[in-house]
């Protein structure tokens, strides 16, 4: 039986180990303060930054939302982060993406104060990532590290194929995985021959936004397979055919008009690998933890200079 990697339990050790350092800011007189920036209306959105927002109401962080409209303009969004730079009671500021289209994302990106940059995308900081020197990692690649950390899988000297070479998961978990030695192969649309490439992993890191794409024959029996995609089915017919008519799957569409596959096959996975991540419930809750750790550290240097 392979092992289910539950995201949400490492989620909850990564919370607890938040309290102590918030408590020792409070101490200081002072608490972490985090602004996020969700322009305009996209739906997914709107329920990561609920999560995001509830996550930090739970550890008594100070947040703040701005929404400005699906019309806002490049100039408009890099006013709002000017200004959120200049208070010092935010700690971190997060613009969620997408942004709408006419928006400059990297621009905008570039605008964040490196010292208050909690996702780690601003080329400073991703910089530090390629040098291994401290500083905000991306949320998402640094909790599937968490994960496989405190699940003691091996690391080191694995084969990892990492598939999806995005600036924001692809490319900064094949960095981290490298800086743990592992010996990484990164694959992307044009790839050649992905299934002996993918079967050869050890390790198995899929963030490609393709539902059930990497079924059985890209995963080598016992590998470790961290699914990061989130894709949502909205076709009964489609459903049926990935999780081969089952029952219970088809009651849930049936009931809530969709469901969530990852990008690998779910049931696939689970018969091939040693240990794998559900989807949902392992890589999201990670990446709104680390959120949470990136925001303390920001208020670290801020109110105690110790980092
Ligand atoms: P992007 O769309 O930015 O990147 C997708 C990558 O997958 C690209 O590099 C693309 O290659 C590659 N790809 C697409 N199709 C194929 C294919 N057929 N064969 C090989 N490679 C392919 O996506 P993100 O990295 O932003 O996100 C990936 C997934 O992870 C999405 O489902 C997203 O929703 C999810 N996600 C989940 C998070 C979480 O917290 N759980 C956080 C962030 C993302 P190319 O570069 O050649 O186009």
């Amino acid at each position: 039986m392979a092992l289910v990697l539950d995201g949400n339990r490492i989620r909850d050790e990564i919370l607890e180990g938040c309290r102590p350092r918030l408590e020792r800011l409070s101490a200081a007189g002072g608490a972490p303060g985090l602004a996020v920036i969700l322009a305009g209306s996209n739906p997914a959105s709107e329920i990561y930054v609920r999560n995001k927002i509830k996550a930090c109401q739970a550890l008594g962080i100070y947040s703040e939302k701005l929404a400005p409209p699906q019309t806002v303009t490049t100039a408009e969004v890099l006013e709002l982060v000017e200004g959120l730079n200049r208070r010092p009671e935010i700690d971190g500021i997060l613009v969620q993406l997408p942004l709408p289209s006419q928006v400059d994302a990297k621009r905008v990106l570039l605008a964040i104060a490196p010292e208050k940059d909690v996702d780690g995308l601003h080329p400073l900081n991703l910089g530090k990532l390629m040098n291994n020197t401290p500083g905000p990692r991306p949320c998402t690649p640094a909790g599937i590290l968490e994960l496989l950390k405190r699940y003691r899988i091996p690391i080191h000297g694995q084969n990892a194929v990492v598939v999806g070479r995005s600036d924001m998961v692809g490319k900064p978990v094949a960095l981290l995985l490298l800086h743990e030695h592992a010996t990484v192969t990164i694959c992307h649309s044009r790839t050649k021959n992905l299934p002996a490439v993918c079967a050869r992993a050890d390790l198995l890191l899929a963030a490609m936004g393709r539902p059930a794409f990497l079924t059985a024959d890209f995963i080598q029996p016992g590998a470790t397979v961290v699914d990061v995609g989130i894709n949502r089915i909205s076709s009964r017919e489609e459903c049926a055919r990935i999780f081969r008519d089952s029952p219970e799957k088809l009651a849930a569409f049936d009931r809530n008009g969709s469901v969530l596959v990852g990008d690998v096959h779910p049931l696939d996975v689970a018969e091939r690998a040693a240990a794998y991540t559900p989807v949902p419930g392992s890589v999201g809750p990670l990446t709104i933890a680390m959120l949470m750790v990136n925001t303390i550290q920001a208020a670290e240097r801020r109110l105690l200079e110790t980092c």
